[in-house]
């Protein structure tokens, strides 16, 4: 029952194929996956990075909540997800602690995940993602 380490860190990209080669050339490996959330309105690619991972994430759609982020904000950081053992019990003490989460429920994420977010203004101007591995 705890958190276990940063599973990755996400970042809002305008061109999942030009900011690919960027990072290629910067942590000198290929992304390992690409994978489409249709239900997030996002596309996204990993690497790996010893035991923790970079994820970009690019809109599928004006709709999507990374095409908001850019225009607000432009591209960059835009989340930082901890692994957890139990996504269910954490959410549970999280909410009691007072941490407003975007979904009631976890929900199926990127890369074989049930995740869960929690807004930016109840943690410190940061979205926080908290992911479970799906058995
Ligand atoms: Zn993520």
């Amino acid at each position: 029952m705890s958190f276990n380490k940063i599973e990755h860190i996400g970042i809002a990209v305008k061109s999942l194929e030009s900011s690919k080669k960027i990072y290629e050339k910067l942590l000198g490996v290929s992304a390992y996956k690409d994978e489409k959330v249709v239900s997030e309105g996002v596309v996204t690619s990993f690497f790996q990075i010893g035991k923790t991972k970079i994820e970009l994430l690019a809109a599928l759609n004006d709709n999507s909540p990374i095409h908001k982020f850019i225009e607000k904000k432009g591209e960059g950081f835009h989340h930082i997800a901890y692994e957890v053992d139990d996504i269910e019990l954490e959410t549970n003490r999280l909410k009691k602690e007072g941490f407003i989460f975007i979904y009631e429920q976890p929900k199926e994420g990127a890369d074989n995940k049930l995740v869960n977010f929690i807004h930016p203004k109840s943690a410190g101007g940061i979205l926080v993602e908290i992911c479970q591995e799906k058995k």
